[in-house]
């Protein structure tokens, strides 16, 4: 039945995806993501395959995936993954969906003047995106992922596990309160920033994501303040502190690095030209 095809499937999604009111960014991308969910299989095969056709029971699940897209749920959460980095990681709505601008913070963390043997803390994992990313690309160091969630540790393991990284360690702490030892070179965290009345919070993804990983009091600088504050603590003699933040946010937050006596304080624009990161390097026996 021609109506069954890849390619005419494809056509209707994405004209379903368009039309929605609450229309994704890529319509067509999504569409074939979706499709290849349901067939199992790569997108090369739907450009291979255009003339296939899809069975009934494969037709109903991929018309239902369409709808589940087309009411506003996350593509990530649809598929199950979001590929971050090298790698594909695993999604639940236990976490954030990691975001390519996050990829900024792991670009940046790689190119410190660090040794093989650095200690590292991700604060706030989720799905371990960031702690993964590190120890993949750097075998000799030691990965600490932390989350306050016992379901994003759940996930953060299961995503190690199945990529094989043995560097890494995930464990549940409020920030740093299960924290004993203080010789990390490197601290980096993705934590909640937006502010809690922001117009942005009902808009796509972010409904489906939980809360306490976007949101951080009034002008959602509450959890950054406290990281920057309790960080000197962790870090050793000249480590790194290094945070993902809001595009409005960089003033204010070179001013917290600053009055914590951090030194090299610098923001990092990302690939839209956002100021995204903001990192530090401290010192402690500074005069
Ligand atoms: N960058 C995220 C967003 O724009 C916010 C995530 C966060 O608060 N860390 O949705």
């Amino acid at each position: 039945m021609q109506n069954s095809t890849i390619d005419r499937q494809l056509r209707w999604a994405t004209a379903q995806l368009q039309q929605s009111s609450d229309a994704p960014d890529s319509p067509q991308l999504d569409a074939k993501l979706l499709l290849c969910r349901v067939l199992s299989c790569e997108l090369i095969y739907l450009y291979t395959w255009p003339e296939k056709c899809l069975s009934a029971e494969q037709l109903i699940q991929f018309a239902e995936l369409v709808a589940r897209r087309k009411s506003g749920q996350p593509v990530a959460h649809l598929l199950g993954y979001r590929d971050f980095w090298s790698l594909r990681l695993a999604v639940s709505d236990d976490t954030l969906i990691p975001r390519p601008e996050t990829e900024l913070l792991v670009e940046t963390a790689l190119a410190l003047p660090l040794d093989d043997t650095t200690k590292v803390i991700d604060l706030g994992t989720g799905t371990g995106a960031i702690a993964l990313a590190l120890a993949s690309e750097r075998p000799t160091w030691q990965v600490r992922g932390i989350d306050k969630n016992a379901a994003a540790v759940a996930l953060a393991k299961r995503n190690a596990s199945t990529h094989s990284i043995h560097n890494v360690a995930f464990q549940q702490s409020d920030w740093f309160s299960a924290i004993t030892d203080n010789h990390y070179q490197l601290i980096v965290s993705n934590p909640p920033y937006v502010e809690t009345h922001s117009p942005y919070l009902a808009e796509g993804d972010v409904r489906f994501e939980p809360l306490s990983a976007l949101v951080s009091g009034a002008d959602g600088l509450d959890d950054i303040r406290l990281i920057v504050a309790q960080a000197p603590r962790y870090l050793a003699n000249f480590g790194w502190l290094l945070i993902e933040h809001g595009f409005n946010q960089a003033s204010d937050i070179a001013r917290i690095f600053a009055h914590h006596g951090f030194r090299e304080v610098r923001c990092l624009t990302d690939l839209n030209g956002l100021a995204r990161i903001t990192l530090g390097q401290y010192c402690h026996d500074m005069p």
